[in-house]
């Protein structure tokens, strides 16, 4: 293994006989993180004005920061201003801008939370958080409010009694392991929340989300990957944002995971004067895909406080699915969401592709503009459903009707429910009629 020129002139600054096993040691990156300016100006020779270190270090206040020497080494000096690692890592003063629309906790996440640490917002999943730590602190952290918070692992106690909510509510089959960061947690520590996991019997399967193979890939160990392994199956989703994050590193911890079996998916978040643009986002879902790691969503940015200068309009995200789907691979194009402000979930966002639609007729136009119709089946036998499984033709295999009661616009499809409209709690033309009726 060779140490990379750059990287090792970088580790020196911070330790002197530095040897590439003690570089490759994630736990060394954790002790040797960059948390002030000073630092950062002695370990990349960058420096600011005066003025400019005003501004900083009154944003870091509000908003630490905290970079791996790793992550540190991607950034190119010469033309730090406009680099991708800088701008992700590197604090801004326009952070301190607060604009009216921002909000503290845009997804509602402390909200749909029935027991500390725990979100559950959709009927069969949950997140977990099991740490609020990370390696490195993003600048476009949803969860920005959190970060400076005290750094903890949550205690055990913490912990178990969010098992104990996972045990108790039997309709959860999926367990999303989050944060701060999960794989910041000790193996042992790791391995014993998986054990208790597996031994819910109606967790089906365990993502762990973690953003480690991007700043800190030298957290994908060998005995890491081991561990883990033992208890698929288990999704691993990462954050990489940029080709410029794939690294030989990062693309080692890559083939780790998958070769040990783990699905991969990646999650974007679109970031202006970061990635929004159409040629940086095909470039970075090639390169994921060459890697093993599937495309899964491309975020719009949140609402939270001191993202504004992140944030790109919702067409940037549209136009960049336009010179995607058709142009590359299927499995390369991630879901395109916006999480909804006020907790309302991830909603999906696509170019418009169903033009019209007549009886027999659907209109339909493909990524070059070419203009097309679709005939309808003249004889669909559109069975009506009512629930009664067992008397159906369909040879399902399914327990009957196990989700019996329709959500949203479910409602409104389905034939065993009598909704025909929905109508918002505050609707103020329906409030007037029944104040009517009520004065009649
Ligand atoms: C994103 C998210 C999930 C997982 O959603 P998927 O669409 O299944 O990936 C679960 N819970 C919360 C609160 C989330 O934000």
């Amino acid at each position: 293994m060779i140490f990379d020129k750059d990287q090792r002139e970088l580790a020196q600054k911070i330790e002197e006989d530095i040897s590439i096993s003690k570089w490759k040691n994630w736990k060394w990156h954790i002790k040797h993180s960059i948390k002030d300016i000073d630092n950062f100006e002695k370990l990349t020779g960058i420096s600011f004005s005066e003025e400019e270190r005003t501004h900083l270090e009154k944003t870091t206040e509000k908003f630490p920061l905290s970079i791996t020497p790793y992550y540190l080494s991607l950034i190119n000096p010469e033309n730090y201003r406009n680099d991708p690692v800088f701008r992700q890592a590197f604090p801004d003063p326009r952070e301190l801008i607060t604009c009216k629309y921002d909000m503290n906790d845009p997804l509602a996440e402390d909200s749909d939370s029935p027991v500390e640490l725990i979100t559950h917002r959709y009927p069969d999943r949950v997140l977990f958080h099991i740490s609020n730590v990370c390696s490195m602190y993003c600048r476009h952290c949803t969860r920005k409010r959190k970060v400076g918070d005290v750094d903890y692992i949550p205690a055990p106690k913490k912990i178990k009694k969010a098992l104990e909510y996972i045990r108790e509510n039997i309709e959860i089959r999926d367990v999303l392991l989050s944060g701060g960061d999960p794989l910041m947690l000790s193996d042992k520590n790791l391995e014993w929340i998986l054990g208790e996991l597996r031994n819910i019997p109606h967790v089906e399967i365990i993502r762990l989300g973690s953003r480690m193979p991007v700043v800190l890939p030298y957290r994908i160990t060998h005995e890491l990957v081991e561990i883990l392994k033992k208890y698929h199956p288990i999704w691993f989703n990462t954050h990489f944002n940029h080709p410029g994050e794939i690294t030989a590193s990062s693309r080692a911890a890559l083939a780790k995971l998958a070769d040990a079996g783990f699905p991969l998916g990646n999650q974007t978040v679109l970031l202006a004067e970061v990635n929004d643009c159409p040629r940086i986002i095909k470039r970075l879902v090639q390169l994921l895909v060459q890697n093993r790691v599937r495309p899964y969503y491309m975020y719009q940015c949140d609402l939270s406080e001191g993202l504004e200068h992140f944030r790109t309009p919702v067409s940037k995200g549209i136009e960049i699915m336009e010179t995607l789907r058709g142009h590359t691979s299927g499995f390369a194009i991630p879901t395109f969401v916006v999480d909804a402000p006020g907790g309302g979930g991830k909603i999906p966002i696509n170019p418009n592709y169903l033009v019209s639609w007549s009886v027999n007729k659907v209109i339909l136009r493909n990524y070059e503009g070419i203009i097309t119709s679709y005939r309808e089946p003249d004889n669909y036998n559109n069975i009506c459903c009512d629930l009664k499984c067992s008397e159906c033709d369909l040879d399902l295999n399914v327990d009957p009707a196990q989700e019996v009661v329709p959500i949203g616009l479910e409602k409104l499809l389905t034939d065993h429910d009598e909704t025909i409209t929905l109508i918002p709690e505050d609707c103020y033309r329906l409030t007037r009629r029944e104040e009517e009726n009520n004065e009649d």
